[in-house]
């Protein structure tokens, strides 16, 4: 891994990548496969974040696979996730059967995402024209008079630097910094539930099938996702509810862990204090427009993606390689990244990406409403029936496990 050098030439790359999340990462390892000379600034020094997903599709794997990269990483620790499952009040629901699915991966692995962002930067740093700057805060844009993005400007250990490229792509998240620089608003669709993560060690003998799986409670639910030491509990909140529950104290979140998930009640006490959790303020946002000339954004900085089916990376990594599929061509020809050329990647995303948040809008407004009228926040009985019908936990499998119309890498391009 190497930092850019100091104000190189007119354009130090073909691409820069700001943020090395899911999305930036596996877009800038396909560019530098395809001899595209790539850029990634991160603003950490390393891949560790606390509480982001970690799970990876069977479309991730397939793909990583494809790239020749599933194998290895696949050897790295992490559990794999056969079922979704909810337990209610009335009965566990399996929503969605990944065992089912006809592919090779027919799974959901749960890796710490900062575990799978450091093997992709391994691989990429093999690779001749992937440059990977760590500890890298982008802070501006190099912009022409006619307003045309050519680079950017970052802060790096050792000042201020500049770095000049015809495309950069923000993937830095949802507080985008990017997004705001360019003055592309987004729009909220709301969300009613905040969350409040911490953890809880795992033990050996606890249930080999807990991996994705919600606990429901009258006013509030928990999801878990496996780790290798420890399990992430995620702890809903109403909206806004987080001073309140700090008031209140951890005691009522210990009760209601230890009442719906017995099997952690053992461990409950070890949650001593609102200092051991993190509260995420869950939103679903999207941006009217993803680009301007030079520019393109993609991944949480184009659409905020709640933790609702859990497909915020699936979703980042399908953006890359839908870029990747429309962008490399014009890179390679160094042709303008104009308008047109980058509305085409987010059109071909847009469909996808409406779909996914709209599901998720319907869910976060079937929970307030609950919520307000006094229900327990649990499914209806309706949908135990529902996803006992034959075929329909493999077909909740396979929309989960690939999205709405996942694009397909063009391999042609990595061939050169
Ligand atoms: C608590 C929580 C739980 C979640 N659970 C799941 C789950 O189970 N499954 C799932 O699929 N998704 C989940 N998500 C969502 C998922 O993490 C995101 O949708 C996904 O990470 C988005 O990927 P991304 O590459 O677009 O952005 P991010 O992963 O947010 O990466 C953005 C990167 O940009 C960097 N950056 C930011 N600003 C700058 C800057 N100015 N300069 C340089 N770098 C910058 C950041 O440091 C970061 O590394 C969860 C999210 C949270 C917060």
């Amino acid at each position: 891994m190497s930092t850019p050098g100091p104000r190189a030439g007119a354009q130090d790359a073909d691409c820069v990548v700001v943020g090395g999340g899911p999305g930036g990462m596996v877009l800038a390892y396909l560019l530098a496969r395809a001899r595209v000379r790539v850029t990634l600034l991160e603003a950490h020094q390393d891949f560790d974040r606390d509480f982001r997903g970690d799970s990876l599709h069977p479309y991730t794997l397939e793909l990583l696979d494809t790239l020749g990269l599933a194998a290895d990483l696949l050897r790295l620790p992490h559990f794999t996730a056969r079922r979704f499952r909810f337990h209610t009040p009335h009965g566990t629901v399996t929503t969605a059967d990944y065992g089912r699915l006809p592919g090779p991966y027919p799974y959901v692995a749960l890796m710490p995402q900062a575990r799978f962002l450091s093997f992709l930067a391994q691989r990429a740093a093999e690779l001749p024209d992937f440059t990977l700057g760590l500890g890298a805060k982008v802070n501006g844009l190099i912009t022409r008079a006619d307003g045309a993005v050519q680079g950017v400007r970052y802060r790096a250990r050792d000042g201020e630097r500049e770095l000049r490229a015809p495309l950069t792509v923000a993937v830095d998240g949802r507080f985008s910094t990017m997004r705001r620089l360019c003055g592309l608003p987004t729009e909220s669709l709301g969300a009613s539930s905040d969350l409040l993560w911490f953890r809880l060690p795992r033990r050996a003998d606890d249930p080999p099938e807990a991996d994705l799986e919600l606990y429901f409670g009258r006013d509030h639910y928990v999801g878990l996702l496996g780790g290798v030491n420890d399990w992430q509990v995620g702890y809903t909140l109403p909206k806004g509810g987080y001073a309140a529950a700090r008031e209140a104290g951890v005691a009522p979140i210990q009760e209601f862990v230890a009442a719906h998930v017995p099997w952690l009640a053992d461990r409950v006490p070890l949650l001593t204090g609102f200092d051991r959790t993190r509260l995420l303020s869950v939103d679903i946002a999207r941006a009217q427009r993803w680009h301007r000339p030079g520019f393109l954004m993609l991944g949480d900085a184009a659409h905020v993606i709640s933790p609702v089916g859990g497909n915020g990376i699936l979703m980042a990594v399908q953006d890359a390689v839908a870029a990747f599929n429309l962008l490399v061509p014009v890179l390679r020809a160094q042709e303008p990244l104009t308008d047109p050329v980058l509305a085409a990647v987010q059109e071909s995303r847009q469909q996808a990406i409406d779909r996914v948040q709209a599901q998720q809008v319907r869910v976060e407004r079937r929970v307030a409403h609950r919520r307000d009228t006094g229900r327990s926040l649990a499914p209806p009985r309706l949908v135990k029936l529902v996803t006992a019908l034959p075929g329909a936990q493999v077909r909740a499998a396979r929309a989960n496990a690939y999205g709405p119309n996942p694009p397909r890498l063009d391999t042609r391009a990595l061939a050169r």
